[in-house]
């Protein structure tokens, strides 16, 4: 009988360990989705964000060791006052020529003019390409950054090339090829009338790799008002080819926008077959030793989560998914432990038999484990 519930235990205690093994994205990738993959896996350049992990057979450079986005752990971060400040140039478009926003079926891209430029705060210039933007859904916020684990509900990329390369296309695959500029976007009680810009002709573009055109506006006010706190680390793209170029700035005051126009993002855009667009944020990558910077004393940044209306909102929608322990992980050690404790009760049973049985029939020790369990197990 103990012998069953040992070998019982081990069955149970090994499906557990392979169940836990699969990734989290894994888990929600439909046998539709896994169709889709296998007809597709022709084409390198064809990817999504339900299984991840097979970017990386397709692009060598997703499984590198400099990869975002990445979670920032506000108590880890080196405050390095030489940081200079960020000075932007040439942001303000007003009475430019219109802009294209385009639904390039992973995100809500505005091509931006090279006029637009970062003038302090790297070794050299470099010139704006795309702003594009990363969110969730009702259920989940889909900031790509975290701070201390807790995702935002969106999160906003303003990519930048280095001026010394002829383009962003010659720039993407350079070690200091780019720079973006990112922020967290939360929500708040009002409209936001600088997002609404873009968002209120999002329906224009609702179907993939649709375009429209938008008046020309100040871009700098998509972006927090004070620049002068922020993260600094060398980090990729975080869409395949996964290019370890950029040089990364997370600003440390977010933006907010009205639940409404979260909603508009969250909820217009479609990809592929007519699926909704959304839930368009890479998994936080492992550091793997990198600095992650800070432009101001950290004991500031770990007070600053949780006051403001933004990241308490922000903290109550945080879904748990990316931190902590794993419904899985707890069986596995649940199991693990009750695996061991039936091999130790197991073992000190074996010995005691095989003592016992020794001092009585020493000729008969190949038997020990199996005849008393017969005799005197109940
Ligand atoms: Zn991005």
């Amino acid at each position: 009988m103990l012998l069953e519930l040992f070998i019982t235990l081990l069955l149970i205690h090994s499906q557990v360990l392979g169940d836990t093994s699969s990734s989290e994205e894994d888990e929600n990738v439909s046998n539709e989705h896994e169709d889709d993959h296998k007809k597709s896996s022709s084409h390198s350049d064809h990817w999504d964000y339900h299984n991840q992990r097979s970017w990386l057979s397709a692009f060598t450079d997703c499984g590198g060791k400099s990869q975002s986005p990445i979670d920032i752990v506000t108590r880890e971060v080196t405050y390095d006052p030489r940081l200079p400040a960020i000075k932007l140039d040439g942001y303000d478009l007003s009475g430019h020529p219109e802009l294209t926003l385009q639904n390039n079926g992973h995100t809500l891209q505005l091509q931006l003019p090279n006029t637009m430029r970062i003038v302090k705060g790297f070794d050299q210039v470099y010139l704006a390409a795309q702003l594009h933007f990363h969110w969730g859904n009702t259920e989940v916020p889909g900031s790509e950054h975290t701070i201390d684990n807790v995702h935002f509900p969106a999160e906003i990329h303003v990519v930048h090339y280095n001026s010394k390369y002829a383009s962003i296309k010659e720039a993407a695959s350079k070690p200091d090829g780019l720079a973006v500029l990112g922020a967290f976007i939360g929500i708040g009680l009002h409209e936001n009338e600088n997002y609404e810009k873009i968002l209120s002709v999002i329906k224009d573009v609702s179907t993939e790799e649709s375009d429209t055109k938008i008046t020309s506006f100040n871009v700098r006010h998509l972006l927090p008002d004070s620049l002068e706190k922020f993260y600094r680390y060398t980090g990729s793209l975080t869409t395949p080819p996964c290019y370890q170029s950029v040089n990364w700035t997370m600003f440390n005051d977010t933006i907010t926008v009205s639940r409404k126009q979260l909603a508009a993002l969250e909820e217009t855009l479609k990809a592929g077959h007519n699926q909704r667009l959304s839930q368009n944020f890479r998994t936080p990558q492992n550091l793997y030793g990198r600095q992650v910077l800070a432009s101001f004393l950290t004991s500031h940044t770990a007070n600053a989560g949780g006051s403001s209306e933004t990241n308490t909102f922000s903290r109550t929608r945080a879904t748990g998914t990316q931190d902590g322990l794993t419904r899985g992980d707890i069986l596995a050690i649940a199991f693990g432990v009750l695996f061991a404790l039936t091999l130790l009760f197991f073992s000190m049973y074996a010995y005691r038999q095989r003592q016992k049985h020794s001092k009585s029939n020493p000729d008969s020790r190949q038997n020990v484990i199996y005849k008393p369990a017969t005799k005197e197990d109940v």
